[in-house]
């Protein structure tokens, strides 16, 4: 299937494109570069060893660019990556977020829906569920009382597609809500590698085994965990591509809207993460105990038994494979 990725030079596409081109697929990234490099296309022939992916520099708000690259390509099915995800800068700045994440959104409907192509995945986020009332958490839990704008645009996006389902059944939708993306390819070619001072955990803590931060805060120890310190369900992300793969399949069988979780089901606590980081690649990693940040809570974990049970999928990577993964592209990459 020809396949349109938005933002597919990013963390999670950039892996999925691999996975996508290694099932047959045929790809075209549209990229602003915004948050990737260029380079990261030729990373990925590289991997793949193949050339049936085709890179357009655009920004997916630009409606033109985008019904060009409709009018040049035969795209079948859609995967909507592209978007701002910092959550303290949506924060700060609200109106770029909303502006960015949903007009953007908006485009590229519009130009589907003139095209007639009615499959798109959506990459959403845990964060759509706010703080949840139970774990593990499931996907009909309740979403929306998020904590953050950038949230806020990954629900109301979810809240578009069940319309323009409702409106018309051709529509065949999936919502993809990840946990905790963390590890690299193999191959140490593709990962993450955020510009400045990381806010998630596992590219701060890079930093830090890298030298180039001097040592991690752990934001707070007396939450309510077998070890104080939060909890969550990271999930590699070479599995997390491969749920898009199964999520096509399951779209391109059936219409509708479907929403899963794609999470591992297991919480790990940020000192499981620093211990077995340290253990696993013999590095050292200092840290501190500091005070909780603002709106993080105990823990989040998934129920990910929808995925398994709709779309065949489940995650395979442990918690090793991710601190080894996330370190050897990290050392190949500095
Ligand atoms: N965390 C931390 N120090 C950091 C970044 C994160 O202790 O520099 C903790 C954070 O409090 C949370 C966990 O690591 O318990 C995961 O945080 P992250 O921002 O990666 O993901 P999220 O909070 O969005 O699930």
């Amino acid at each position: 299937m020809k396949i349109l990725v938005t933002g597919g030079l990013g963390f999670i596409g950039s892996h999925t494109c691999v996975e996508l081109l290694e099932n047959g697929h045929e790809v075209v990234v549209v990229d602003n570069l915004n948050n990737s490099k260029k380079d990261v296309l030729d990373k990925i022939k590289k991997i793949t060893g193949s050339d049936k992916i085709k890179l357009y520099v655009e920004d997916v708000k630009n409606i033109k660019a985008l019904d060009n690259i409709f009018k040049e390509n035969n795209i079948e099915c859609v995967i909507h990556f592209a978007g701002y995800k910092a959550v303290g800068e949506s924060v700060k700045n609200p109106i770029m977020y909303y502006e960015n994440n949903i007009v953007s959104t908006i485009n590229l409907l519009n130009v589907m829906k003139k095209y007639n192509v009615k499959k798109i995945i959506f990459s959403s986020t845990a964060t759509v569920y706010g703080e949840p009332k139970s774990c593990p958490v499931s996907e009909n839990f309740s979403t929306g009382n998020t904590t953050n704008p950038y949230a806020t645009t990954k629900y109301m996006i979810e809240r578009i597609l069940d319309d323009l389902y409702k409106s018309d059944n051709e529509w065949s939708i999936a919502i993809l809500r990840y946990f905790n993306p963390i590890g690299a390819h193999k191959s140490g070619l593709i990962g993450e590698n955020p510009n400045g001072i990381p806010n998630n955990l596992m590219p701060y803590i890079l930093k830090v085994a890298a030298g180039e931060l001097p040592k991690l805060n752990i934001f707070g120890n007396d939450y309510n965990t077998h070890d104080g310190t939060g909890v969550r369900d990271y999930i590699h992300v070479v599995d997390l591509a491969k749920g898009h793969v199964k999520a096509i399949e399951k779209i391109s069988s059936e219409n509708g809207v479907k929403v899963y979780n794609l999470g591992t089901g297991i919480g790990y606590s940020v000192l499981d993460i620093v211990n077995t980081f340290i253990e696993k690649n013999k590095v050292e990693l200092p840290y501190e105990i500091t005070d909780r940040r603002p709106g993080d809570v105990d823990e989040v974990f998934s129920n990910p038994t929808k995925a398994k049970n709709e779309l065949g999928w489940e995650a395979k990577l442990s918690i090793d494979d991710m601190c080894v993964d996330s370190w050897n592209f990290k050392k190949n990459n500095i």
